[in-house]
C-alpha cells in the first residue's frame, strides 16, 4: 500500500460537470465578444493593446483583458486571437479533453480555468514553458 502524505502539495482536482458547464458558459460569452471585435472592426491594434492580447494566451489575466476587451475593442488581430483561444477550448471541451493539461494530463484546476477559461496547461507546464526570470511579472 502507498502510504500517502498528509497536507503535500495540493493537486488540482477534475471539473466537475457544474464548474465545466460555468466554463462552457463564460468560454461562449467569450467567444461571442471576440467575435463582435472581428466583425466591428478589421483594423490593427495600436501596440499597447496588441501587447495585452499577446501576452494574454493561457496565462495571461484575463480578468483584466476582458476589462480592456470591453473597453477597446478595437484589436481585430488580436481579437482573432483571442478567437482561435476560446474555439480551441470550446473543442477540447466536446472531445473531453477541456480541464487537462496538454503537456502532463493533469488536471488544471478550477481555480487556474476559472480566470484563465483558455487555459490549456497546468500551472507548472506553462511556467516551464515561460522563461524564468523574465523580468517583473507581476502586475
Ligand atoms: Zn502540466
Amino acid at each position: 500500500m502507498v502510504a500517502r502524505h498528509a497536507g503535500g502539495e495540493a493537486k488540482a482536482s477534475p471539473l466537475s460537470p457544474a464548474e465545466r458547464e460555468e466554463l462552457r458558459v463564460r468560454l461562449v460569452s467569450l467567444r461571442a465578444r471576440a467575435e463582435a471585435a472581428v466583425t466591428r472592426t478589421q483594423g490593427e491594434l495600436k501596440g499597447e493593446d496588441a501587447q495585452l492580447f499577446r501576452d494574454l494566451g493561457p496565462t495571461g489575466d484575463w480578468a483584466v483583458a476582458e476589462a480592456e476587451f470591453e473597453r477597446d475593442m478595437a484589436g481585430a488581430a488580436q481579437a482573432r486571437d483571442v478567437l482561435a483561444l476560446v474555439k480551441a477550448a470550446e473543442q477540447r471541451m466536446h472531445s473531453g479533453d477541456y480541464g487537462s493539461c496538454e503537456d502532463c494530463g493533469a488536471a488544471i484546476g478550477y481555480a487556474r480555468l476559472s480566470a484563465s477559461p483558455a487555459a490549456i496547461r497546468c500551472v507548472a507546464c506553462q511556467g516551464a514553458r515561460e522563461r524564468p526570470g523574465r523580468g517583473s511579472l507581476s502586475r
